[in-house]
C-alpha cells in the first residue's frame, strides 16, 4: 500500500480541502491525477472533483462537453433526448482524437465505475459550452452529418414551432438559420434537465433556461438547499430588427404576451421557493443565454425588483445613489441605514445647491433618507 492510502480519510479529506481552494489550473489536474492513484484514493478525492465541476475546468467549452457526456455515461441511453444522444456520440467518438497534449480526458476511471452525479453540489453549465468562440464572437458548434439531418427532420421543426413560435425573430419566424440556432439551446436545456432533476436535493447553486422554467416550478419543493440560481434568457422577446412591428400585428401580441407570461413564471418560481425553503435562496441572475446572436436581452426592471423584494436582505450598503436606489427600496424596512455615508442623487445635489443659493438653508446640509424617497421606479 502507498504512504498516501495508510493516511486516516480524516487527513487526507483535510489535504484534499486545502487543493480544492486551490487556483482551479492547479486544483483540477491535482484532484484528477489522485482519482488515478488507486480505487481508495479515487473514493476521497472524487466528492472534490466533482463538486463543482464546470468551475474547474479551464478549457469551458470541450472539456464541459467532455464531462457532461461521462455524467450522461450514467443515465440508461433510453432516458435520454435525441439531441443527447447525437452529441454523446460525437463526444465519444473514437474517430476524434481530443486526447492532445493541452485537453486532458476528465473521467478518472471508466464512467460506469462511480456514480459521479452524486457528488454534485453545484451544478452550472455555460450556455458557451454549446457555441464556439469565433472573431466576431459566438457561434453555434459546427455539426455533424447526423446532426443536421436531426436539424432538418420533421420532428425537431414540430418541436421549434411548438415551443418558439412566439418567441423568435418575427421577419423569418421559420428560417433555417433559426433551427441551427435552437438546436444548442434544445441541447442546453434537455442535459441541464436530465442531470439535475436527479439530484435537485442536494443542488446548491443551478443554473438552467428561461424557456423550462415551468418544469423546474413544478419540482420546486425538491430543491431544497438551492442557494444561487442562474436563469438564461432564451427566448427571443426583443429583436432590434422587428421591435417596430406593429403592436397590433398577431405575431407581435403573442410574443409580448409571451414574455409576460415567462416573467411571471419566473417570479412564481421564486416565490414558490420562498415559500417552501424561506430564506434559503441568496441570489437570482438572469444573463442573456447568448444561443440568438442577433439579440441581447435583460431581466425587466421591474421583475428584477420584484425578485430582489423576496430574497434575505445581504447587501449593506455604505452609500446610496440611483445605481443601487432599487435594492435599498425593495428592502427599505429592514437595511441598515445607520451606516449610510453618502447620499448620491444628482437631482439632490442640485436641489441642495440651490437651496443654498436662495440662502434657504445652512451649507452644511445634509441629505436626508426621506428626501431620498423621490425617485420611483
Ligand atoms: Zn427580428
Amino acid at each position: 500500500m502507498d504512504p498516501l492510502s495508510r493516511l486516516p480519510v480524516e487527513c487526507l479529506e483535510q489535504i484534499l480541502r486545502c487543493i480544492a481552494d486551490m487556483a482551479v489550473a492547479k486544483s483540477r489536474p491535482t484532484l484528477f491525477a489522485l482519482c488515478r492513484v488507486s480505487r481508495h484514493i479515487s473514493k476521497v478525492a472524487a466528492p472534490f472533483l466533482y463538486k463543482d465541476p464546470f468551475h474547474l475546468l479551464e478549457i469551458k467549452g470541450y472539456l464541459a462537453r467532455r464531462l457532461l457526456a461521462t455524467l450522461l455515461a450514467g443515465i440508461p441511453v433510453a432516458q435520454l433526448h435525441p439531441v443527447l444522444r447525437l452529441d454523446m456520440d460525437l463526444v465519444f467518438s473514437p474517430d476524434l482524437d481530443f486526447d492532445t497534449g493541452t485537453v486532458a480526458p476528465f473521467h478518472p476511471f471508466s464512467p460506469h465505475c462511480i456514480n459521479h452525479i452524486r457528488f454534485l453540489r453545484h451544478f452550472n453549465v455555460g450556455t458557451y459550452t454549446f457555441l464556439e468562440y469565433v472573431d466576431g464572437g459566438m457561434q453555434p458548434k459546427e455539426y455533424t452529418p447526423a446532426e443536421l439531418d436531426y436539424i432538418h427532420g420533421q420532428e425537431f421543426l414540430n418541436m421549434y414551432l411548438l415551443e418558439r413560435k412566439d418567441a423568435t425573430c418575427l421577419r423569418d419566424p421559420q428560417s433555417d438559420e433559426h433551427l441551427l440556432l435552437y438546436y444548442p439551446n434544445v441541447l442546453y436545456r434537455e442535459v441541464t434537465w436530465t442531470l439535475a432533476e436527479p439530484i435537485f436535493e442536494q443542488l446548491k447553486s443551478l443554473s438552467f433556461p428561461l424557456s423550462d422554467i415551468r418544469r423546474y416550478i413544478q419540482m420546486v419543493d425538491r430543491l431544497i438547499r438551492l442557494e444561487r440560481v442562474k436563469v438564461y434568457l432564451d427566448m427571443v422577446f426583443d429583436c432590434e430588427c422587428c421591435d417596430d412591428i406593429d403592436d397590433n400585428n398577431t405575431l407581435q401580441q403573442a410574443r409580448r404576451q409571451r414574455k409576460k407570461e415567462s416573467f411571471q413564471d419566473l417570479v412564481r418560481f421564486v416565490k414558490e421557493h420562498t415559500k417552501h425553503v424561506p430564506s434559503c435562496l441568496k441570489t437570482v441572475t438572469t444573463p442573456c443565454s447568448g444561443f440568438w446572436d442577433f439579440i441581447s436581452q435583460s431581466c425587466p426592471r421591474e421583475v428584477e425588483y420584484e425578485i430582489y423584494a423576496m430574497l434575505p436582505l445581504q447587501y449593506v450598503p455604505m452609500e446610496i445613489s440611483v445605481n443601487n436606489w432599487w435594492k435599498v427600496k425593495a428592502h427599505l424596512e429592514t437595511i441598515d441605514l445607520g451606516r449610510i455615508r453618502n447620499i448620491n442623487f444628482d437631482w439632490a445635489v442640485q436641489e441642495k445647491k440651490d437651496f443654498e443659493r436662495l440662502g434657504q438653508g445652512p451649507a452644511n446640509t445634509t441629505i436626508s433618507a426621506t428626501t431620498a424617497v423621490r425617485p420611483t421606479l
